[in-house]
C-alpha cells in the first residue's frame, strides 16, 4: 500500500485502500474462529428517561476483543460479518449473551430493558423467530426485557419481510425500536403500517443539533411526527448538557450517549447503575 502523509510526518497506512482491503480480508477469516475463541463480547450503553433523569433500559452492542488489533469497533466488524455471510451466528451469539445477561441481572436485583440490534440479513433468516422464542423459554425472561432495534434502512431493504416478522416479534410482547431514524426514507405510510413503538434519532441530527438548523428541524419534527403516531423518541448521540437540555424543551423522551455514558462491560452494568446519578429508583429495583 501507499502511505499517506500526515504533517508531522508519520505515515499513515490506516487510510490505504489495498491495506484496509488485506485487514479486512484477514478479518473475515477471524471472524469465523471468533466466537469460538471468546473474543466476542457483551457491552451495554444506558438510556436515560429525560424526565426522571433514571435509567430506564440498555441498549447492548456487541465488541470484538481481538488478538492482536484489540477492541474493535463494531460498526466496522458488522459490515465485514454482512459480507463474509456471517451474520446469523453473530446475532445468535449476541442473542444467547443477551439472554444470559437479562437473567443476571434480574438476579442481581435489575431489570432493566435490554435492546439487540438486529441486521436486514436477519430479516430474511426464516428461523430466527424460533430461536427467539426458544430463548424466551429456556431463561423464562419477561417479554418487557428484551427489545428489538432495527435501522431504518435495513428496514428500507426488505420491507414486506421485515413486516411479516415485526408482527410476529410483537405478538411476543416485546418492544420494537427503529434505530438511526431520518437515514433510511420510510415513508409515513410504512410506519403507520408496522408495529413500532420507538423511533431512535440518528445520531448525526443530534450531535449537531444546536450547530445547524436543518439538523435541529429534523430532531424537532421527528418528536413531533413520532409523538402524533403515537411512538415515543430516543434520541441517541447525546454528548452536552446543551443538547440534553434542548431535547428536554423539544419534549423528546429518552437519552442516549457519552453525556450519560459510553457503552460498558454488561456484567459491570448493575454496580454502574446502583452508583451513577442516573440510578433508577424503586419501585423499578427489587433488592
Ligand atoms: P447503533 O445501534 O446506532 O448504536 C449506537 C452506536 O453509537 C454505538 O457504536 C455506540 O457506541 C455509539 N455511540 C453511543 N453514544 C454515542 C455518543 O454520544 N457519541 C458517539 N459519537 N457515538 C456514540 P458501536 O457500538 O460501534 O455500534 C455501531 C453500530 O453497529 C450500531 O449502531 C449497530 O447498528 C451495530 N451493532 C452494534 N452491535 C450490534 C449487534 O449486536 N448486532 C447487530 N446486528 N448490529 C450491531
Ligand atoms: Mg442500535
Ligand atoms: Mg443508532
Ligand atoms: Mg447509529
Amino acid at each position: 500500500g501507499q502511505a499517506r502523509h500526515t504533517a508531522s510526518g508519520h505515515a499513515l497506512y490506516r487510510g490505504s485502500p489495498d491495506r484496509e482491503f488485506s485487514r479486512r480480508l484477514s478479518l473475515m477469516g477471524e471472524l469465523r474462529h471468533a466466537i469460538a475463541r471468546n473474543e466476542l463480547l457483551l457491552y451495554c450503553q444506558p438510556k436515560v428517561d429525560l424526565e426522571s433523569q433514571r435509567v430506564c433500559g440498555a441498549e447492548a452492542l456487541v465488541r470484538w476483543q481481538h488478538p492482536k488489533h484489540g477492541m474493535l469497533s463494531t460498526g466496522e466488524f458488522i459490515k465485514i460479518a454482512e459480507h463474509a455471510g456471517l451474520i446469523t451466528p453473530l446475532t445468535q451469539w449476541v442473542l444467547e449473551a443477551a439472554f444470559r445477561q437479562s437473567y443476571a441481572w434480574v438476579e442481581a436485583g435489575m431489570d432493566l430493558p435490554m435492546s439487540v440490534n438486529l441486521s436486514a440479513h436477519d430479516l430474511r433468516d426464516p428461523r430466527l423467530l424460533d430461536r427467539i422464542k426458544g430463548l424466551f423459554d429456556t431463561w423464562g425472561t419477561a417479554p418487557e426485557l428484551i427489545q428489538f432495534e432495527l435501522t431504518e434502512s435495513a428496514l428500507m431493504e426488505e420491507p414486506v419481510g421485515a413486516l411479516e416478522i415485526l408482527t410476529r416479534l410483537k405478538d411476543l410482547g416485546v418492544e420494537l425500536l427503529i434505530d438511526d431514524f431520518g437515514t433510511g426514507y420510510s415513508s409515513l405510510t410504512y410506519l403507520q403500517k408496522i408495529p413500532v413503538d420507538t423511533l431512535k434519532i440518528d445520531q448525526s441530527f443530534v450531535a449537531n443539533m444546536l450547530a445547524s438548523d436543518d439538523s435541529e428541524i429534523i430532531v424537532r419534527s421527528t418528536i413531533e411526527l413520532g409523538h402524533n403516531l403515537g411512538l415515543k423518541i430516543v434520541a441517541e448521540g447525546v454528548e452536552t448538557q446543551a443538547v440534553w437540555e434542548r431535547l428536554v424543551a423539544l419534549g423528546c423522551d429518552t437519552a442516549q450517549g457519552y453525556l450519560i455514558s459510553r457503552p460498558i462491560p454488561a456484567g459491570e452494568f448493575p454496580d454502574w447503575e446502583r452508583h451513577s446519578c442516573w440510578h433508577a429508583q424503586d419501585p423499578l429495583r427489587k433488592a
